[in-house]
C-alpha cells in the first residue's frame, strides 16, 4: 500500500505555503544539498565533471517544474541551452533531463512543444541528447504525445515510462512498435490512485522488471529501443544485470541510472564492474518539489530531517 506519509509529503510538494517555510530554513537548504548539486550552473558542471571523473556519466536537471507563463517556460528553455552550450564547452558527458511542466505545459501544449523543440534542436547540433521526465497523469497522455511530435523529427529525444502504472506496458509496446522507445524505465515517484496505479511495492517492482525484459528481449527486433533503467533498488540492478549476463546482453546496450546523493557506493560499483551508470544532477534554486519526493521515498530521510530540525 501506498504510506499516508508518502502521500501527504507528496501533497505537500505542492503547497507554496510550505514552500515558503522549509525553503526559508538553513537547515532545509543544508540538507537539499544532499540531493541537489548547487544552485548554478557551474556548481552543476562541477558536480558532472566529479561524477565523469570516476566513470559516471551524468544528465542534468534544473530544477523548477509547474510554470504557468511562457515568459517563465521561455527563461527555462534558455537555461537548458546555456547548459548545453556549458557541457560543451566544459567538455564533460552529459545529457539533460527536462520537464514538460517547466517548459510551459500549463500554458498550451503547441507553445510547450516549440520550447522543448528549441532546446531538442541544440543538443542535436551538439550531438547531444534530450530525456523528458514523466510527471503525474494528468500529464502522462500530453507528455507523451509531445514526446512522439519531436522524435517523429529527431532521434536524439527519449521519454520516461513509470512502472507504478497500469498502462505502461502499452505504452513500451506502442513506442517499441513505432521506433521511439528510448525509454528510462522508473518505479514512479507522486501520488497515483488504485485506477491508474498499482499501490503495492511487490506488484511495482514486478512490473518494472516486467517492462525491462519486454524492451531487452525485443531489442533486436526494434532499431533503437534503449532502456535506462533508474532505480537504487539493489534486487531490480541485480535482475537486471542477471538478465543481461545470462543472455548475452552487452553493456552497452543499456544503462543504469540513479538520482545525486544516493546510493552513490551502488553508482561506482556499477561503474567499476564496466556498466554505463548515469546520475541524475539537479540544480537550481527551486529545488522544494524535487526535495520533498525524495524525502517521500525514504521514511529514514524525513526522520532525519525531522531530527535536524528539532535538533536546530
Ligand atoms: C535517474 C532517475 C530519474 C527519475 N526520473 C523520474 C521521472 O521522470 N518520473 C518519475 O515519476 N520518477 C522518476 N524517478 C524516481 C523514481 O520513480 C522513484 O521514485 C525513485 O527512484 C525511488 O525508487 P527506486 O527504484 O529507487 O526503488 P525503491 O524501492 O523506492 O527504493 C529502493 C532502495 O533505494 C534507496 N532509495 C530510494 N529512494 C531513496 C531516497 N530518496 N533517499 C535515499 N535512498 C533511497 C533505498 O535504499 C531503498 O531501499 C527517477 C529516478 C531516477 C533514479
Amino acid at each position: 500500500m501506498v504510506s499516508p506519509l508518502r502521500s501527504t509529503l507528496i501533497a505537500l510538494s505542492k503547497s507554496t505555503r510550505m514552500q515558503d517555510l522549509i525553503v526559508g530554513m538553513p537547515i532545509s537548504r543544508r540538507m537539499a544539498r544532499r540531493f541537489v548539486a548547487g544552485e548554478t550552473l557551474p556548481d552543476a558542471i562541477d558536480a558532472i565533471r566529479a561524477s565523469n571523473a570516476t566513470g559516471l556519466l551524468a544528465t542534468l536537471d534544473f530544477l523548477g517544474e509547474h510554470v504557468h507563463s511562457q515568459a517563465e517556460a521561455s527563461v527555462n528553455a534558455d537555461e537548458y541551452i546555456r547548459a548545453l552550450l556549458a557541457i560543451r564547452q566544459a567538455g564533460v558527458d552529459a545529457n539533460i533531463s527536462i520537464k514538460l511542466t517547466a517548459m510551459g505545459l500549463a500554458v498550451d501544449d503547441d507553445f510547450c512543444y516549440r520550447n522543448v523543440r528549441r532546446i531538442v534542436e541544440v543538443a542535436a547540433l551538439l550531438g547531444n541528447f534530450v530525456r523528458i521526465d514523466m510527471e503525474d497523469t494528468p500529464v502522462t497522455d500530453r507528455t507523451l504525445a509531445i514526446y512522439r511530435r519531436l522524435r517523429g523529427d529527431f532521434p536524439n529525444v527519449g521519454v520516461v515510462i513509470q512502472a507504478y502504472l497500469y498502462r505502461s506496458q502499452e505504452d513500451v509496446r506502442s513506442l517499441m512498435d513505432q521506433g521511439m522507445a528510448h525509454l528510462r524505465l522508473c518505479k514512479g515517484a507522486y501520488d497515483e490512485p488504485p485506477a491508474v496505479a498499482f499501490q503495492a511495492k511487490a506488484e511495482v517492482d514486478q512490473n518494472m522488471t516486467d517492462l525491462i525484459r519486454l524492451m531487452l528481449e525485443s531489442q533486436d527486433k526494434f532499431p533503437g529501443a534503449y532502456p535506462a533503467v533508474a532505480s537504487h533498488d539493489h534486487r531490480i540492478i541485480n535482475w537486471v544485470k542477471a538478465y543481461t549476463h545470462h543472455h548475452g546482453i552487452a553493456a552497452d546496450r543499456f544503462e543504469f541510472q540513479m538520482l545525486y546523493g544516493i546510493r552513490r557506493d551502488l553508482q561506482q560499483e556499477l561503474a567499476d564492474q564496466g556498466y554505463r551508470m548515469r546520475v541524475y544532477i539537479p540544480y537550481g534554486t527551486r529545488w522544494y518539489p524535487y526535495f520533498m519526493r525524495r524525502l517521500a521515498e525514504r521514511p529514514a530521510n524525513l526522520l532525519f530531517f525531522m531530527r535536524a530540525l528539532v535538533g536546530g
